[in-house]
C-alpha cells in the first residue's frame, strides 16, 4: 500500500498514520516528525526549517522535496508507505509524481482527514506528544493516564512550540491558501478518497481502512 494521508494541521493525520503503520507494518514518512528530528539535532536543515515552523509557514519546497526523495528511495519503501503531510503544495505533489515514476510505484489512495477549523484548533492546542516514543495525546480527547506521562513508554509528553492558537491561524490559512488545491488535484488522478475526521479516532480508522481495501 503506497498512501498519502492529507488533511489539515490537526485532522488526525499522525494519529491515524500509528494506526495503519500496526495494520500494515509499512513505514510511516512525516516530513513534520523529520523537521522536528532536524530541529533537535541542530543540522543545518534544522537550522533552516525551524524559523518557518515557529511561524507556521512552509518549509521551501525544495529543501521539503529533497528530504522526501532521499527517504523514498530507502528499501523500506519499496512494498509501501504512509506520506504524511506531504505533499502540501502543488509543486511538492509534482515532484512527488516523479519521484514515484522513477521508482515504479503508483499511489494506492490519497486519503483526506476532514475536519472543521473550529475543531482543528481545539485538537492542536491540546495536542501533547511523548518526547521518547512519538506518541501522541490530547488533554481531552485521548489523554493519557497520568497527566505529562506517557502511557506507552513512561516518557514526558509536550506541547509543540506551534501548537498555540495563534500559529494556528497562519497554519489554517496556508492550508487553505496551499494545500487546498490538492483536493481537486487528487480528484483528478482518481485517487482522492475524503473521509470524516470529525468521528470518533475509531470510526475514522475503520473508515480509512474500507477506503484503502475496496
Ligand atoms: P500537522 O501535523 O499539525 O499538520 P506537521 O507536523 O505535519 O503538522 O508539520 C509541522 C510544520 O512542519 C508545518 O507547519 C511546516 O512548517 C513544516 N512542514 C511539514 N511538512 C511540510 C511540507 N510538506 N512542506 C513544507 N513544510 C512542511
Ligand atoms: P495531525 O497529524 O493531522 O496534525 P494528530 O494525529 O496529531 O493530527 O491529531 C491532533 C490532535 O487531535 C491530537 O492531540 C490527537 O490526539 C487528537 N485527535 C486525533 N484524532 C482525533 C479524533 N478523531 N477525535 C478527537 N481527537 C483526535
Ligand atoms: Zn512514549
Amino acid at each position: 500500500m503506497y498512501i498519502l494521508l492529507m488533511g489539515p494541521p490537526g485532522a488526525g493525520k499522525g494519529t491515524q498514520a500509528a494506526n495503519l503503520v500496526q495494520k500494515y507494518g509499512i513505514p510511516h514518512i512525516s516530513t513534520g516528525d523529520m523537521f522536528r528530528a532536524a530541529v533537535k539535532e541542530g543540522t543545518e536543515l534544522g537550522k533552516k526549517a525551524k524559523a518557518c515552523m515557529d511561524a507556521g509557514q512552509l518549509v521551501p519546497d525544495e529543501i521539503t522535496i529533497g528530504i522526501v526523495k532521499e527517504r523514498l528511495a530507502k528499501p523500506d519503501c519499496a512494498k509501501g508507505f504512509i506520506l504524511d503531510g506531504f505533499p502540501r503544495t502543488v509543486e511538492q505533489a509534482d515532484a512527488l509524481d516523479g519521484i514515484l515514476k522513477a521508482l515504479s510505484i503508483r499511489l494506492t489512495r490519497a486519503v483526506d482527514i476532514s475536519v472543521p477549523s473550529d475543531v482543528l484548533v481545539e485538537r492542536a492546542v491540546g495536542r501533547r506528544i511523548c518526547k521518547k516514543c512519538g506518541a501522541t495525546y490530547h488533554i481531552r480527547f485521548n489523554p493519557s493516564k497520568t497527566e505529562g506521562v506517557c502511557d506507552a513508554c513512561g516518557g514526558e509528553t509536550y506541547q509543540r512550540a506551534d501548537d498555540s492558537e495563534a500559529t494556528m491561524k497562519n497554519r489554517l490559512s496556508v492550508y487553505e491558501a496551499q494545500t487546498k488545491p490538492l483536493i481537486s488535484y487528487y480528484q483528478e488522478a482518481g485517487l482522492y478518497s475524503k473521509i470524516d475526521g470529525s468521528q470518533e479516532m475509531s470510526k475514522v480508522f475503520a473508515d480509512i481502512t474500507a477506503c484503502l481495501e475496496k
